[in-house]
């Protein structure tokens, strides 16, 4: 028996996919701290209130304990406790689309079986923080890690032909997956970036030092630009933003 206990794992996870399997089951995706991007089947979830007991749903950080399949299929919940809940996301309608729509992303652009390290942390460290405002900032922030974790890293201070420094404003190519010098930008059509928004981003500067107006030009500015990257890398992914900028 000692043998079964072992093949146990236990992880926290976000759930991120949820789908009906016959009249009693449900296949789940978990986001996991350490194990990644995980396939279960939760035996009996919509039979049995007290198995789960509330535990499987979206926006909360859940304790899991699951049976891996030695033969690489779906894994086994065994149990599953929640451990934190976003309560103030889950009851604000528009902090939950944007969560929501995070967690959306997460499902579509990790595979299954996939471990990147950091994105469990991302979703938790965003969720925790959505309540305090600056929302599409907040939004944006976390697509520009989802995408730096995911190896799409943009990098603001280099020109993504010729590696020069770029010291000031700059324009964005999602083609060529970065910003680009004056030298090597020709056409002007890339989508304006203001240096400051590109440090707050970035982390290296606070919100309150940037204007508004440009701010918020900057920020549509980025969107646009992320939805057309992301687009490129994720071709058949919708990775529309929350329609309210
Ligand atoms: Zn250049």
């Amino acid at each position: 028996m000692a043998t079964q206990v072992r093949e146990l794992v236990r992880d926290r996870a976000f759930l991120i996919r949820s789908t009906d399997y016959g009249d009693d089951h449900l296949i789940l995706s978990l986001l996991t701290s350490e194990h990644g991007r995980v396939e279960l089947i939760a035996r009996s979830a919509k039979k049995s209130l007290k198995r789960f007991v509330g535990s499987l749903d979206f926006l909360q950080v859940m304790e899991c304990e699951f049976k891996p399949n030695p033969h690489g299929g779906l894994a086994t919940l065994t149990q599953c406790h929640v451990q934190e809940v976003f309560e103030e996301v889950r009851e604000d309608y528009s902090l939950s689309i944007f969560a929501l729509q995070w967690t959306k992303l997460l499902s579509q652009a990790v595979q299954q079986g996939q471990n990147v390290s950091g994105l469990f942390m991302l979703l938790r460290d965003n969720l925790a923080c959505l309540r305090l405002g600056e929302i599409f900032f907040r939004d944006l922030s976390f697509r520009y890690h989802l995408l730096s974790l995911l190896g799409y890293h943009l990098d603001f201070a280099l020109c993504a032909r010729c590696r020069e420094n770029i010291g000031g404003n700059c324009r964005l190519y999602p083609e060529d997956g970065g910003v680009l010098c004056g030298d090597c930008d020709a056409s002007h059509r890339g989508f304006e970036l203001e240096i400051q928004v590109v440090k707050l981003l970035s982390g290296d500067v606070p919100s309150q030092s940037v204007e508004k107006t440009s701010y918020d030009k900057a920020l549509h500015s980025l969107q646009k630009c992320f939805q057309s990257l992301l687009g490129i890398e994720f071709g058949d992914i919708d990775f529309n933003f929350p329609s309210m900028l």
